[in-house]
C-alpha cells in the first residue's frame, strides 16, 4: 500500500517506518525542513530505541521516503495518516490548527479518491470538523471525488513505541461515526467500503498475527484514546492518593498496592506511587478531556479529582525535599526525561522540581541518559553530568526523578562515598530502604513515613 504519514514526531516517525518495515511504501511529511533533511540522511532526529535502524531501512529499501511537500505526495498515495501534533491552547483544549491544515491541505489538492486518517489524539467531533472542511473546499473545487475520514487513535508508549507499533494490543478504527450509528451495525462500514479494505490492507500483516483490529463509530473511537489515558492516569493517581494516606497510618504504598494489584480484576500497572504523572499525552489528554466535557455539560468528576491529586502529589515531594535541604545545597538530579527510555520533556516532573530547587537557592547538577539536549534550552540553569556518578561528586543530596535502568542496579555504597552529604530521594520508589541504609544514605520515598 502506498500511503503518507504527516508529522514525523514521536508517534508519525514511527508509523512511519514500522508502515515501511511491514512492507509498505511510506512518504513521511513534516514542516519542519531540517528534521526532513536529517531524516532523509538517516539521522533519528529523537531518542526511541529500535527507531534509528527501522529508519535506515527503510531509506535503504526505498520503501521509506520524506518531503515537506505534502500536495506533491498526494498523487502517489492511497491514504494519508495525520499524526501531527495537537499541544493544549491556553484553556487545555486541544489545538487543532495543524489537523485542519493537513485536512485542508489533502482537500485542496488531493485529484482522486484518498482516505484520510487522524491518528493524533483529538477531541470527540474533530473527524466531523474535518470531513465538513472538506466537502466545502471539494465543492469550492468543482471535483467530485471521495475522501473518507478515519479515525485510528495511536497507543503507542514512548520508550516501546517501535514494538507497540508492529505489536500492537488492538488497532482501534472509528469509520463514519454518525452515519455508522444511525445504521445500527457494529463494525458496519457501509459508508466507506472501499476505505475500510485500505485499512485492512495495511494493518494485515500485524492482524495476521493475531494482533485484534476493532472497528467502531468514529467519535467512539476519538473517546477510546482520551478514556484510556484518564483511566491510566486515574490508577497513578489512585495510587498516589493512597501514599499520602500510608504516609500518615505507618503503612507502606508499596505494600498495600501489591495487595491489590495481585486482584486480576485489578492489575498490578500503572498503580505506582511516585511523583505524579508527566509526559506529552497523560497530562494534556486528562484535561483536554475535562475541557470537552465541560462544552457539553457532562461533570467528569474521577478525571478532576485524578488531575487534581497528580497536582498535589508533585506538590507534596517538592514540600518535602525544601524542608530537608539546608540552605544553598548542591542537590544531584538522577533522571530528566518524563520516563525512562524517552528523550521527551514534555511535562516531565523534572521541570517543576529542578525550577523549585532552583529557585529556593540550591545548585543543581543532572544527569539523564538521553534527555540532556533537549533539556537544556528548558532548564538552561542546570549543571550536566557526564554519568550518574559525575552528578554525585560532593552533593548534599540526590534525588531521583526518572527511573531508568541504570539507576536502579547501581552500587548505592559508591554513590554515598563520593557524596558529601547522605540524603536520597526517591521519587519513583525504585530502591529498598534496607539496601539504602545499608549503603549510609537516608532515605525519603513516597508512601511511607518519611523521616522527619
Ligand atoms: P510531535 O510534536 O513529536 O510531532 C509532531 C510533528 O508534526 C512535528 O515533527 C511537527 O513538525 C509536525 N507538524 C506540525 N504541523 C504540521 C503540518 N501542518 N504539516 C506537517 N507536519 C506538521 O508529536 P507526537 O508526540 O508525535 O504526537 C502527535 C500526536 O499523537 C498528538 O496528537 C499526540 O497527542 C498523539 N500521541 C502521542 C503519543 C506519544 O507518546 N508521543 C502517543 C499517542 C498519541
Amino acid at each position: 500500500m502506498k500511503i503518507a504519514v504527516v508529522g514525523t514526531g514521536y508517534v508519525g516517525l514511527v508509523t512511519a517506518a514500522c508502515f515501511a518495515e511491514l512492507g509498505h511504501d511510506v512518504i513521511g511529511v513534516d514542516i519542519d525542513a531540517a528534521k526532513v533533511e536529517r531524516l532523509k540522511k538517516g539521522e533519528c532526529p529523537i531518542f526511541e530505541p529500535g527507531l534509528e535502524e527501522l529508519l535506515n531501512q527503510g531509506l535503504e529499501s526505498k520503501r521509506l521516503s520524506f518531503t515537506t511537500d505534502l500536495s506533491s505526495a498526494l498523487p502517489h498515495v492511497a491514504i494519508v495518516f495525520s499524526a501531527v501534533a495537537t499541544p493544549p491552547d491556553e484553556d487545555w483544549k486541544a489545538d487543532l490548527r495543524a489537523v485542519f491544515a493537513v485536512a485542508d491541505t489533502v482537500a485542496t489538492h488531493a485529484g482522486k479518491n484518498i482516505v484520510f486518517v487522524n491518528k493524533s489524539t483529538v477531541p470527540v467531533g474533530t473527524g466531523t470538523q474535518c470531513e465538513e472542511r472538506m466537502a466545502k473546499i471539494l465543492k469550492e473545487r468543482g471535483v467530485s471525488i471521495e475522501i473518507p475520514v478515519v479515525s485510528n487513535p495511536e497507543f503507542l508508549r514512548e520508550g516501546m513505541a517501535v514494538g507497540d507499533t508492529l505489536m500492537p494490543e488492538r488497532i482501534v478504527v472509528g469509520l463514519n461515526g454518525s452515519l455508522r450509528q444511525s445504521s445500527g451495525q457494529a463494525g458496519s462500514a457501509q459508508v466507506a467500503p472501499w476505505a475500510k479494505d485500505i485499512i485492512e490492507d495495511i494493518y494485515r500483516p500485524i492482524t495476521r498475527v493475531g494482533r485484534p483490529i476493532v472497528f467502531m463509530g468514529r467519535e467512539s473511537a476519538e473517546i477510546v484514546k482520551y478514556a484510556a489515558n484518564a483511566f491510566l492516569a486515574t490508577k497513578i493517581s489512585f495510587a498516589n492518593m493512597l501514599s499520602e494516606f500510608c504516609e500518615v497510618t505507618g503503612a507502606n504504598v508499596r505494600d498495600v498496592v501489591a495487595g491489590i494489584g495481585l486482584d486480576g480484576r485489578i492489575g498490578p500497572r500503572f498503580l505506582h506511587a511516585g511523583i505524579g504523572y508527566g509526559g506529552s499525552c497523560f497530562p494534556k489528554d486528562v484535561k483536554a478531556l475535562m475541557a470537552t466535557a465541560k462544552e457539553y455539560g457532562i461533570p467528569m468528576p474521577i478525571v478532576e479529582a485524578t488531575d487534581a491529586i497528580n497536582v498535589h502529589q508533585r506538590a507534596r515531594f517538592i514540600t518535602h525535599l525544601l524542608t530537608h535541604l539546608a540552605p544553598a545545597s548542591t542537590v544531584a538530579v538522577w533522571g530528566l526525561a518524563f520516563k525512562p527510555k524517552t528523550d521527551d520533556m514534555r511535562e516531565a516532573p523534572s521541570i517543576d522540581v529542578i525550577h523549585a530547587l532552583t529557585k529556593a537557592g540550591h545548585a543543581v547538577v543532572a544527569f539523564d541518559p538521553a534527555a540532556e539536549e533537549k533539556a537544556k534550552p528548558l532548564l538552561p540553569e542546570v549543571k550536566y553530568a557526564t554519568s550518574p556518578l559525575d552528578a554525585v561528586k560532593d552533593a548534599d543530596a540526590l534525588v531521583l526523578l526518572t527511573e531508568w535502568d541504570l539507576f536502579r542496579g547501581i552500587d548505592l555504597k559508591e554513590v554515598k562515598a563520593a557524596m558529601k552529604g547522605s540524603a536520597l530521594f526517591d521519587g519513583r520508589n525504585v530502591y529498598e530502604p534496607a539496601e539504602v541504609a545499608e549503603a549510609g544514605l537516608t532515605y525519603h520515598c513516597v508512601g511511607v513515613k518519611m523521616s522527619s
